[in-house]
């Protein structure tokens, strides 16, 4: 059973950086997703150490929280059917290296650190993160 889900997506600061975003926004649209919100933004540290709050023990969360608030993001909602799964698998695996061929992170990413795209990891977190970009 599938069903119309919707989903976060942010464009990293490594592909903003590189004038990505429309060639990305193309592999979305083509792989069926509507980008039904979205707004360029740049946000504060203190911003991504709450949007990556799940990550706050982790090694890598200040770099990560840093890297994330270095530039400007485009954040969207995407909406097609399992847009929470299937917008996972359009971005490949969190380090470009071990991306599969025909992936945003095998296409675009530079490191497991610079990876061009986030994605919600579930329905729950996809409803949270929607929130924390868009709730008006
Ligand atoms: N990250 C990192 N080093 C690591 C693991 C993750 O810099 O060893 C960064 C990377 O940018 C990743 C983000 O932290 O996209 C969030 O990690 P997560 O495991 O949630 O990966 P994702 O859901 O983005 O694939
Ligand atoms: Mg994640």
């Amino acid at each position: 059973m599938s069903k119309i889900e919707q989903t976060l997506s942010i464009i990293k600061p490594d592909a903003v950086e590189r004038k990505l975003d429309s060639e990305i926004k193309e592999m979305f649209k083509n792989s069926g997703f509507s980008i039904i919100k979205e707004k360029k933004i740049q946000i504060e540290k203190s911003e991504a150490e709450k949007f990556y709050k799940v990550h706050e023990t982790k090694p890598f969360y200040s770099d990560l929280c840093e890297y994330l608030s270095s530039g400007p993001i485009i954040v969207m909602v995407l909406e097609k059917e399992n847009a929470v799964l299937g917008n996972r698998k359009l971005m490949g695996a969190t380090n470009p290296k071990d991306a599969e061929e025909g992936t945003i992170r095998k296409k675009y990413g530079i490191s497991i650190d610079k990876n061009s795209v986030h994605g919600s990891d579930s329905i729950d977190n996809a409803r949270n993160e929607i929130d924390f970009f868009f709730k008006d």
